[in-house]
């Protein structure tokens, strides 16, 4: 079973709820796909035991060869290709544009004037947090193409035998996307403010045009705040589970760790639940 737990925003505990449901399976694997700010390293203190690079295929040019047609450029959407003909001869390439698309390489019609070559944009970092299985992809610094990152996390490096737990990006964004796409089910972690509730309500929107299954965690709940519990009976969405605001809990988590034992039953039912709505 794969569940992604993901959120309309940054910073409303989207690492905590997807590391502490994984600390509550039994055979749990972990996969950071939040590949532009991975975190939830911080909270399981993993043992890595292998780093492996990511590369990404971009184009490279043989100017000695290059006729300067222009074509390569002219296919390139992302606008990453420059070709300069008469009498300047010269070709750029914007490596920060390129998709990685292969549409450059397909269509130039000198044989060895342009190649593809492979560019390492990340890392993927695989370990052990006790019973465990890490798995995070980490873009390198400046890199903004975390898509194909993702798509190779979910293609190479789930084991289907675990409940997989993807702790997706936040927002409603192509790397979102690309994360949720295809799990059996989606838990959306909110908190009861103003802000939680619109990017929520955008969040809702995704998961129902991908026509997935999905359901709602409250983060920093508390009780005589139905913000999130109204919004929630209207659209006739569940909230699947309601993690009370505690300071207790804030001082923890400021401090990377998390009160995972304390909680271990709550995410247990929490679970239970998604695997009876699967
Ligand atoms: S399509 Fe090939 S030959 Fe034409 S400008 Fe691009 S690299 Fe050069
Ligand atoms: S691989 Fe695609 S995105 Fe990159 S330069 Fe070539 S056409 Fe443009």
């Amino acid at each position: 079973m794969k569940i992604a737990v993901t959120s309309g925003k940054g910073g409303t505990g989207k690492t905590t709820i997807a590391t502490m449901l994984a600390y509550a399976c039994d055979n749990p694997q972990y996969i950071d796909c939040d590949a532009e700010e991975p975190n939830g390293y911080l909270f399981l203190k993993p043992k890595i035991e292998r780093v492996e690079p990511f590369n990404v295929l971009v184009p490279k040019i043989n100017e000695d060869i290059c006729t300067f047609c222009g074509k390569c450029a002219d296919a390139c959407v992302y606008k990453a290709l420059v070709v300069m003909g008469e009498p300047l001869k010269k070709t750029m390439f914007f490596d920060e544009l390129c998709h990685s698309c292969g549409a450059c390489a397909y269509v130039c019609p000198v044989e060895g004037a342009l190649v593809e070559v492979p560019d390492e944009i990340g890392k993927i970092k695989i370990g052990k947090a006790q019973y465990i299985d890490f798995v995070m992809g980490e873009l390198n610094i400046g890199e903004a193409s975390a898509t194909q990152l993702i798509a190779s996390l979910k293609k190479n490096y789930i084991n289907e035998s675990k409940t997989v737990i993807l702790d997706s990006p936040p927002g409603t964004s192509c790397t979102v996307v690309e994360t949720i796409e295809g799990v059996d089910y989606v838990l959306l972690v909110t908190e009861p403010t103003s802000f939680g509730l619109s990017d929520l309500k955008l969040s809702v929107e995704l998961v129902r045009d991908m026509g997935l299954k999905f359901g709602i965690v409250v983060n920093k709940y508390e009780e005589d705040n139905t913000l999130i519990d109204d919004y929630a009976k209207e659209e006739g969405i569940e909230i699947l589970f309601r993690l009370p605001f505690s300071k207790e809990f804030a001082e923890s988590y400021s401090k990377s760790e998390l009160p995972f034992e304390k909680f271990k039953d709550d995410f247990k039912d929490l679970l239970k639940k998604i695997e009876e709505r699967v």
